[in-house]
């Protein structure tokens, strides 16, 4: 069953009834929710922890073709730097804007429909998170890394240089050279 033959699950929190609206056009709802994150919401590099609060204000308005959705959702995010692996957390905000299409209307494969008198918003904030959310996500912009030599943080350390040889404590791990 792909996704385009379900119907819009009503338990799902991201799901909002849109009966009033249809009935009336030009009537608008503001709506501020906090619903629990969806799992696989993100990248893998940095993602939305699944069951964290994500924070909705949207519109919702009736339009002559169907219901204009706009507004914002405030996530929680939780990632690695890509540079020096430190744990990242933080918050984003990321924009919705969505019109679902009165049904009965042929639409393309990347627009949406009013189903069943309601309208499923978890594709519009997948889709919103996924395209805004960093492929390298970085714990500060001037990040330095880690030294390729040895794996130390250079942020702790800016000024970390080697000779040529490396350490000998170090090369004695590499080699495996453990006494017993
Ligand atoms: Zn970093
Ligand atoms: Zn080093």
């Amino acid at each position: 069953m792909t996704p385009m033959d379900r119907h819009p699950d009503r338990r799902s929190p991201l799901v909002f009834d849109t009966t009033e609206l249809s009935r009336r056009a030009g009537t608008m709802r503001e709506v501020g929710r906090t619903v629990p994150a969806p799992a696989d919401l993100g990248l893998e590099v940095i993602a939305v922890p699944e069951g964290s609060d994500v924070e909705l204000d949207l519109r919702l308005e009736a339009v002559v073709e169907g219901v204009l959705v706009t507004g914002t959702a405030t996530v929680q995010l939780q990632g690695e730097c890509a540079r020096c692996l430190t744990g990242i957390e933080d918050e984003m905000s990321f924009d919705l804007q969505e019109l679902f299409f009165h049904p009965g209307r042929e639409v393309d494969e990347d627009e949406r429909l009013v189903d069943d008198e309601s309208i499923d918003l978890e594709p519009t904030l997948r889709d919103a998170v996924v395209m805004d959310l960093p492929f390298t996500p970085l714990c500060r912009e001037d990040c330095l890394g880690l030294c390729p030599e040895c794996g130390a943080d250079l942020n702790d350390d800016p000024d970390h240089e080697h000779d040529l040889a490396v350490d000998p404590r170090w090369s004695k791990l590499v080699g495996l050279d453990v006494e017993e």
